[in-house]
């Protein structure tokens, strides 16, 4: 899960130039410089970077437990110093620390916008950093850029006991998942839910209930996840983007996401209360948030 670790204060600007020993988060394209061996992968600190020659546009992010945390943005095909190898965010869950992962991720995010804003979008001018705030001015148009944030829905419906999962042609493997899809202009979270739902496979659901979030940085989304009761419809997969959707009872799952997917923590959470009994009385004993 990705999102706020305990501990992390952000900070987007600070006055103070960032300590020695601040930790370094340095992205050459999407790949994270790290030193230590496969199993324990370290960011360095700031004098080690420098040391090293690790160094460009620099973004404060916060502090994590009292340290200094900065965003550093290289050159999209810059090579790894001697000491260091430059590592997937995804090949380090599991390995890095999860506050360290988190603080990454976000860090990520910010060297991506950082990169994918050095001109003007509107005028093709090229921007500056506003004072005060996280954001790129035009100095000849004046437009202001912020980071982006794209909201994205999942949903787990359910029907008599059993879970509408879908396999997506986007899928490697026969893995199957909740629906999900990105908000749209001018469209509530809860219009995107329904709409996303009848496009993809056909059915009108209600009782939607909030689940949780998750950051997701691949490259910027905020996925929000809900679960759903079936209300009508007959399935129809829309054969362009879903493949295959089928209700499973919850001891018979398919191949599902990773554990590290809020995915796989929606599926799991449900299956484990449709099994025992206690999502049926949670549903009739709370109105739904429609
Ligand atoms: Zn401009």
């Amino acid at each position: 899960m990705l999102h706020t670790p305990p501990g992390f204060v952000p900070a987007p600007v600070t006055l103070a130039p960032p300590a020695g020993d601040a930790l370094v988060f340095a992205f050459a394209g999407a790949m994270l410089v790290v030193a230590g061996n496969e199993e324990a992968p370290v960011v360095p600190t700031l004098a080690q970077a420098l040391a090293a020659g690790i160094d460009g546009p620099r973004h404060h992010l916060g502090r994590l437990a009292g340290t200094d945390c900065v965003a550093v943005t290289l050159g999209d095909t810059a090579p790894a110093p001697a000491g260091y190898r430059l590592a997937g965010l995804r090949s380090l869950f599991g390995t890095m620390p999860e506050p360290m992962l988190a603080v990454a991720a976000r860090a990520f995010q910010v060297v991506d916008w950082d990169r994918s804003h050095a001109f003007c979008g509107r005028c093709g001018a090229r921007t500056r950093e506003r004072p005060g705030e996280r954001a790129k001015e035009c100095p000849a148009c004046g437009l202001v850029a912020y980071p982006r944030v794209s909201p994205a829905m999942m949903v787990l419906v359910i029907r008599d006991g059993e879970l509408l999962l879908a396999r997506a042609n986007r899928f490697r493997n026969m893995m199957y998942s909740a629906l999900a899809g990105f908000v749209e202009p001018g469209e509530a979270i809860e219009d995107c839910v329904h709409r996303e739902v009848r496009e993809e496979v056909g059915i009108e659901i209600d009782r939607l209930e909030y689940f949780a979030s998750q950051s997701w940085a691949f490259p910027h989304s905020l996925m929000i996840a809900y679960t759903a009761h079936y209300a009508a419809g007959a399935l129809r997969p829309d054969g362009t983007e879903i493949a295959d959707a089928r209700w499973f009872l919850p001891d018979a799952l398919p191949e599902l996401p990773s554990p590290m997917s809020i995915a796989r923590r929606l599926i799991d959470d449900t299956a484990a209360r449709l099994r025992d009994g206690s999502h049926a009385q949670r549903a009739a004993a709370s109105p739904a948030i429609e």
